[in-house]
């Protein structure tokens, strides 16, 4: 079980190192040289990311291409692997490849009719996705809305085998091993979900960053009373939808500031703040020539997948209990709330929760990228 969940007051919070503590509200005052200019950094990236602010449902596509883009130069060395992914991708790099399920996502809108614009790569690819979108559509059953995340409850310490709530026979965990079984030739490429070898290659560079970010695996619930509880088949409560149901408010300037929905910012803002202004380019061939701690999995590539989830659901949790909730409405009936606000707590000597969730994020799309390259060095190679 967590602590319980304690309001914080922000007066009165010393920062230890800073010269200046307990003195005035200005939180500026309290922060130490290096916390400033951090700080300073996050607020310029917030007045530059809310003029950008996109909807997105999966990390935005920059973390999405830096994860596929640190693949394609972790896999440059291995010419057999990367001659196979050519092949399968006509020439499209894992970098371009990665965002293309999402680009199909933003074509489906439910109750609708399809977009026809075309994606990026071949004609071939084209027609292969195509033909997945249309044996998943969105109001169907599955959806490839479904694929790209789980929602384990982030209350309590559960793994994504420990509970039914959120889990799904379609959602993160299940897809990336059914993608595996097709480039393993253990499914054919004739499934019922059109998943061609072409198209799990895709997918896996897609889901592979999903999958490292912790509001894909992790998600809040909520009791009738508006308060985080553990969910239970019998009483699942409202769901938080990994985060989008709720607006996030961070502390910029000595003042909370709206940072948007949750689950976005950890999509989009966050990448912006751990990667800064540098090239993706730059960035990846810094981090494919670095390697990660503890980045590597053990025992058969199919339950990966579940490790993965395993991993990050720490993570997961603490997005969620370095913050606050309040004004948490929700309808009788509905399966998620309507809507919320989840506030920073500050606490003393700890780091901004921008500062936590940018380094947190650079940790894991460098994990992400390298994953990806092993994952298709086993199934391809
Ligand atoms: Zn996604």
């Amino acid at each position: 079980m967590l602590a319980p969940r304690m309001p914080v007051t922000y007066k009165r919070l010393a920062i230890p190192g800073s010269e200046v503590t307990q003195k005035g509200d200005s939180w500026e005052e309290r922060l130490n040289p290096r916390e400033k200019k951090q700080m300073k950094k996050l607020i310029v990236g917030l007045q530059i990311v809310s003029l950008l602010a996109a909807s997105a449902y999966a990390y935005g596509p920059r973390g999405h291409h830096l994860v596929g883009a640190i693949a394609d130069k972790r896999l440059a060395k291995k010419k057999p692997v990367a001659n196979k992914v050519k092949e399968l991708l006509d020439g499209l790099t894992l970098e371009a490849a990665a965002t293309l399920p999402d680009e199909l996502k933003s074509l489906d809108d439910c109750g609708k009719k399809p977009g026809t614009k075309p994606l990026n790569g071949s004609k071939r690819i084209n027609n292969e996705m195509r033909a997945f979108l249309n044996a998943n559509r969105c109001d169907g059953n599955p959806s490839h809305h479904d694929f790209h995340f789980t929602d384990v409850p982030v209350f309590g310490d559960e793994k994504y085998g420990g509970g039914e709530v959120g889990r799904s026979n379609f959602d993160i965990v299940h897809m990336i091993p059914f993608c595996i079984r097709v480039l393993k030739g253990q499914v054919p490429e004739t499934n019922g979900r059109a998943i061609t070898k072409t198209v799990a290659v895709i997918l896996l560079a897609h889901y592979l960053g999903d999958i490292h970010q912790p509001l894909h695996v992790g998600a809040e619930y909520f009791n009738a009373s508006g308060n985080p509880f553990e969910p239970a088949t019998t009483n699942k409560g409202f769901a938080d939808q990994g985060g989008n149901k709720l607006t996030l408010f961070t502390l910029a300037g000595g003042k909370k500031v709206s940072a948007g929905k949750f689950h976005s910012y950890w999509d989009g803002q966050t990448v912006d703040n751990a990667f800064g202004a540098a090239a993706n380019q730059t960035i990846a061939t810094k981090l494919a020539g670095t390697e990660p701690a503890n980045w590597k999995l053990t025992g058969a590539v199919e339950t990966w997948a579940e490790q993965l989830a395993n991993d990050i659901l720490p993570l997961a949790r603490e997005a969620h209990e370095r913050l606050e909730f309040k004004n948490i409405k929700s309808k009788t009936g509905a399966k998620d709330i309507v809507s919320g606000r989840a506030e920073e707590k500050k606490k003393p000597g700890e780091p901004f929760y921008a500062i936590w969730a940018a380094a947190t994020v650079k940790d894991e799309v460098h994990k992400a990228g390298w994953r990806l390259a092993a994952l298709l060095e086993e199934l391809l190679q």
